[in-house]
């Protein structure tokens, strides 16, 4: 089970847990991109299905649970991959004192209220709801979960204050249904994505002339190994950490896979 899974990121998870061998249940909100996840998959040989599912929505969750019951039997790895950043919970300025620079700045005063609990609903809910619904088919059979959590979680980055809070969350909601499910065979664990380029965030990182933006030099000089991931760079942990005989006495645990970003104060 993979939420997200029509994603940049969890699209490709999909597709390598699926050359690994797996049956894939590709969920989204957007069932175009589900479908065209699963798709690519059946067609290189694998076996994939796409469902239409909102993380946020326990009711269809609970739907979609029969239907891949009924498709493929309980589940045993699900990765909670939807999640993502909204501009209403991203302010203008990194600094307060740069509002007077900035042409209509968004300051944190001006934050939407809605646009907060968006974001925080989306990473943390989204979460823990699908956890609800599909860590009770692994109760006993040595399920697997794995979040996505990112850098933000451990610094959080500048102008997303909700983004960052939630995926701090996300760190600590591990550890604790880690610690929840220690004695019912459920491992719980989490990878903490660096910087990466992808179509979302392609035109924040580098000019339309594909020279690097402020915040890509910034990024990169944070980097101790000086470049972006790449997002195949992400796989092996993903594989390691489900993998019962490899990482059987590993959870609670968040993973950096950021090029020594984490491990970086800058000096
Ligand atoms: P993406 O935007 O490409 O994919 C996110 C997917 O989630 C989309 O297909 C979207 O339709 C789906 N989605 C949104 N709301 C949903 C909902 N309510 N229910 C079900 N699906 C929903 O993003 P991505 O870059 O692949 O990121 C995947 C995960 O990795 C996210 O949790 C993100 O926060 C995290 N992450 C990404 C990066 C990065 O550099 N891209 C870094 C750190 C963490």
């Amino acid at each position: 089970m993979i939420t997200g899974a029509g994603g940049a990121i969890c699209g490709m998870f999909a597709e390598k847990l699926a050359a690994a061998g797996g049956k894939v249940a590709v969920l989204d909100l957007n069932g175009e991109a589900a479908q065209k996840v699963a798709d690519k998959i059946t067609a290189d040989g694998g076996t994939a299905k796409a469902y239409v599912a909102n993380v946020l929505d326990r009711a269809n969750l609970d739907q979609v649970h029969e239907q891949i019951l009924a498709d493929f039997g309980p589940c045993d790895v699900l990765i909670n991959g939807a999640g993502g950043n909204n501009p209403r919970a991203t302010t203008d300025n990194e600094f307060h004192y740069e509002a007077e620079t900035i042409e209509n700045c968004k300051t944190f005063f001006d934050l939407d209220k809605d646009g907060v609990e968006f974001v925080f609903a989306l990473n943390w809910l989204g979460t823990l709801l699908p956890s609800q619904v599909f860590a009770a088919d692994m109760i006993g059979r040595k399920g697997n979960i794995l979040n996505i959590a990112s850098m933000n979680a451990y610094t959080p980055l500048t102008k997303i204050p909700a983004y960052s809070g939630a995926k701090a969350a996300i760190v600590n909601f591990t550890q604790w249904l880690a610690t929840y499910f220690a004695k019912s065979d459920i491992r719980v664990n989490a990878i903490a994505p660096g910087f990466f380029v992808g179509n979302q965030n392609r035109a924040l990182l580098f000019k339309e002339d594909g020279t690097p933006t402020p915040r890509t030099e910034k990024i990169l000089a944070g980097t101790p190994m000086g470049r972006f991931g790449e997002l195949e760079e992400l796989v092996g942990a993903v594989l390691f950490l489900i993998n019962n005989d490899a990482a059987g006495f590993i959870t609670g645990v968040c993973i950096p896979i950021d090029g020594g970003y984490a491990a970086y104060s800058g000096v």
